[in-house]
């Protein structure tokens, strides 16, 4: 057992500079990292959006645009990478971003990667069918009840994940089952045999591109019972051989490294590799 690994957290650090619904400068969010001891870590703020209609609603209550955001990214990457100097004696930076996978991001987000040349980038998937699911009970009902279950809505769920892990080969797939998010039956669901055979059929993918998954400490924050993934599908990523690293998906500096050092342990006493991989770009 590696009892010497580092503190890490490669998918978070969103600040309330540059997300609406996070607080707290993004400086005082790496200051606490270097507090806390960390050497390394990603920061993966969210793409702004293709167009309006994917603005938050806290957004859309302040009524920024597309166009406001787009303007706020390019200020994250600018000062990011003046932090990644600032504090390179203290730690290391990784710049990166996290997706979406809505209908025309394909484009988008290979664009944004054209132009802001992040450290890497986290994979994820919020919407089905257009619909934010994550955002709230009522719109994660809602995008159940257009897919006609939540079966049926599992299923499109890792499906998108398929798509947008062969179209942008991130280095680190974001929270694998986030769609498990306000469905109370999620453990056995996801062990229903068409549900399955499509998270192994994504976890192959995963393993054969190289990639690694969030280790996805949101839940714990939370005050949930664990992590995303879920025990059943951690085990299946163990038996892959598949690299698994802690993101604490901190929206604020008192989320910062949170629950880090307890994801590490749970990695230790499952056998995985704590001797984290270093991100980079793939795309
Ligand atoms: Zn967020
Ligand atoms: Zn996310």
């Amino acid at each position: 057992m590696n009892t010497t690994a580092s503190r890490i957290s490669l998918h978070g650090g969103h600040s309330g500079q540059y997300c609406n619904h996070a607080r707290d400068l993004l400086e005082d969010i790496i200051l606490r990292y270097i507090d806390l001891g960390f050497k390394r870590v990603g920061i993966t703020e969210h793409i702004p959006p293709i167009n309006d209609a994917f603005l938050y609603p806290e957004e859309k209550a302040l009524h920024l645009t597309t166009d406001d955001l787009h303007k706020r990214f390019k200020d994250y990457f600018k000062n990011l990478n003046n932090l990644k100097e600032k504090y390179r004696a203290e730690i290391k930076i990784f710049v990166g971003m996290e997706t979406e996978a809505y209908t025309g991001y394909e484009l988008h987000v290979k664009q944004l990667i054209a132009r802001f040349q992040p450290d890497y980038i986290v994979g994820s998937v919020h919407h089905i069918n257009d619909i934010y699911f994550d955002y709230s009970r009522e719109d994660y009902d809602k995008a159940a009840a257009i897919c006609g279950s939540h079966d049926a809505l599992y299923e499109k769920y890792f499906d998108l994940q398929y798509e947008m892990i062969k179209t942008l080969t991130p280095f680190v797939v974001g929270h694998f089952d986030l769609i498990r998010i306000y469905d109370p039956a999620y453990a056995k669901r996801l062990l229903n045999p068409d549900i399955q055979q499509k998270i192994l059929r994504n976890l192959r993918l995963i393993k054969s591109l190289n990639l690694v998954m969030d280790f996805n400490l949101r839940p714990l924050a939370r005050g949930e019972k664990e992590p995303y993934p879920t025990d059943s599908i951690l085990k299946r990523a163990k038996e892959m051989d598949i690299p698994v690293v802690p993101g604490d998906d901190s929206h604020g500096v008192n989320q910062a490294g949170g629950h880090v050092d307890r994801a590490i342990k749970i990695l230790n006493t499952m056998g995985f590799n704590t001797l984290w991989p270093e991100p980079v770009l793939l795309t």
